[in-house]
């Protein structure tokens, strides 16, 4: 593995009850709140009361920002921006999924820059400050509320990018797995394939010698596997609940990926096919990470085989390397069409009429991909494989 130095100073509180924590850590950070929140499924479960309750037994004075989309976008985080600025805002409080807190993110560090925030998302700027916030997460998906990166949106220009710094961990996340069991059951499922595409954009990296790192990535894959066809099932289990939330915090605090970087290439590719058709990020990784992985299957085909093997429990006797490494993909494939999840670009009604959009979107920060560095001709081949 490369050399490494770990840090998160997120504060996580994990479960039932935990909202209660609001009350002594929003008073650490200062009166004026922001609390910023989605399309409105915080009002319809009763949420948003509950957290408006502990803000006023500490007499903090909330404004808001409601309607983050999904896949959140460069016009609301300046929307969030100049209520910073115009109400002096000392916290932001996100209460909502990755949405929510990445567009939080952005918020943050953007009241504190001097300038348009698309210069730090787009990374052509560096951030040097934030304001501090703190979230209550709502679904288990992206790991957002133990990490620095956030997800933005140029609806304009049809671009999405990931961006991160120093600056954007959450101060603190409350995690309480009661609060997921609105989450519908297709969301449930997107939330179960992004967190397992962390774990594979960590599991195909270039460095050598990592068996820890790669024990624990096939331990997460192993338990959402166990998980996940229960949970579609049963949405309001407590214990599938309170797994699957465990499951993506872990799936991208940097807890299984220290030591070398990870491939992040099929995110790259799913972002680019979200800012041209905003469909859901998780599946939109479900239809193309199984591609991307047949693409690059000869790049190291024995860590494919011990995926297949490991994870899916592929009997490897008599057969060729490539060909369980082959089974174990399909596998994957099959494991995700069978909780629900799409397979084909087609279940969007995307059709091959906008690919050159696609790939240009995808390159336009040049070659990507750790794993393999991806040309125009192999994000090409991928988007093809999963018209
Ligand atoms: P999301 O976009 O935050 O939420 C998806 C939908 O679920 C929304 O319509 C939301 O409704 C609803 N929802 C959330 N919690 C709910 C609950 N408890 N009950 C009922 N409905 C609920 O989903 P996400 O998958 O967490 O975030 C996706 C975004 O994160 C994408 O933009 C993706 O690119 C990005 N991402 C970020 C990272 C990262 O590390 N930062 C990693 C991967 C992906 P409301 O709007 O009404 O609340
Ligand atoms: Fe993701």
């Amino acid at each position: 593995m490369d050399n490494f130095v770990f840090h998160n100073p997120t504060t996580l509180i994990f479960g039932k009850g935990q909202l209660e924590a609001l009350k002594t850590q929003v008073p650490n950070y200062g009166k004026r709140v922001l609390l910023v929140y989605g399309g409105g499924s915080i009002k319809r479960t009763g949420l948003y009361d509950q957290v408006m309750k502990l803000l006023k037994e500490v007499n903090a004075e909330v404004h808001e920002l409601s309607g983050v989309e999904p896949n959140p976008r460069l016009s609301t985080v300046k929307k969030g921006i100049s209520i910073c600025a115009e109400q002096d805002i000392q916290f932001l409080l996100a209460v909502g999924g990755g949405s929510v807190i990445d567009c939080t993110k952005a918020i943050a560090v953007g009241a504190k820059f001097d300038g348009d925030p698309w210069t730090f998302i787009t990374r052509k700027k560096a951030v040097h400050d934030a304001l501090p916030f703190g979230t209550v997460l709502t679904i288990a998906a992206t790991g957002s509320e133990m990490n620095p990166a956030s997800v933005i949106t140029n609806w304009d220009t049809h671009e999405k990018y990931g961006w991160g710094s120093a600056y954007s961990y959450p101060a603190f996340s409350i995690l309480d797995p009661t609060v997921t069991f609105s989450v519908p059951k297709n969301q449930t499922i997107y939330g179960m394939v992004d967190m397992m595409a962390h774990v594979f954009e960590h599991y195909f990296h270039p460095t050598e010698h990592t068996p820890l790192q790669d024990r624990l990535c096939e331990s997460i894959l192993q338990t959402v596997i166990e998980t996940a066809p229960k949970l579609v099932n049963d949405l309001e289990n407590y214990d599938l609940r309170e797994t699957i939330l465990y499951c993506g915090t872990m799936a991208l605090n940097g807890m299984v990926s220290m030591g070398f970087n990870g491939d992040w290439a099929s995110h790259n590719l799913e972002h680019a096919v979200s800012a041209v058709y905003d469909i859901p990020h998780g599946g939109g990784l479900a239809i193309i990470f199984p591609n991307w992985m047949r693409h690059n299957l000869d790049v190291n085909v024995g860590r494919f085989k011990q995926m297949a093997e490991r994870v899916f429990h592929i009997d490897p006797k008599g057969k060729s390397d490539r060909d369980v490494a082959l089974e174990g993909i399909q596998a994957l494939r099959d494991f995700w069409t069978s909780i629900g999840a799409p397979s084909r670009l087609a279940d969007y009604d995307i059709d091959d009429s906008k690919l050159d959009l696609l790939v240009d979107r995808a390159m336009a920060r040049g070659v990507f991909g750790q794993f393999k560095r991806l040309d125009r001709d192999d994000v090409l081949a991928i988007y093809r494989a999963s018209l």
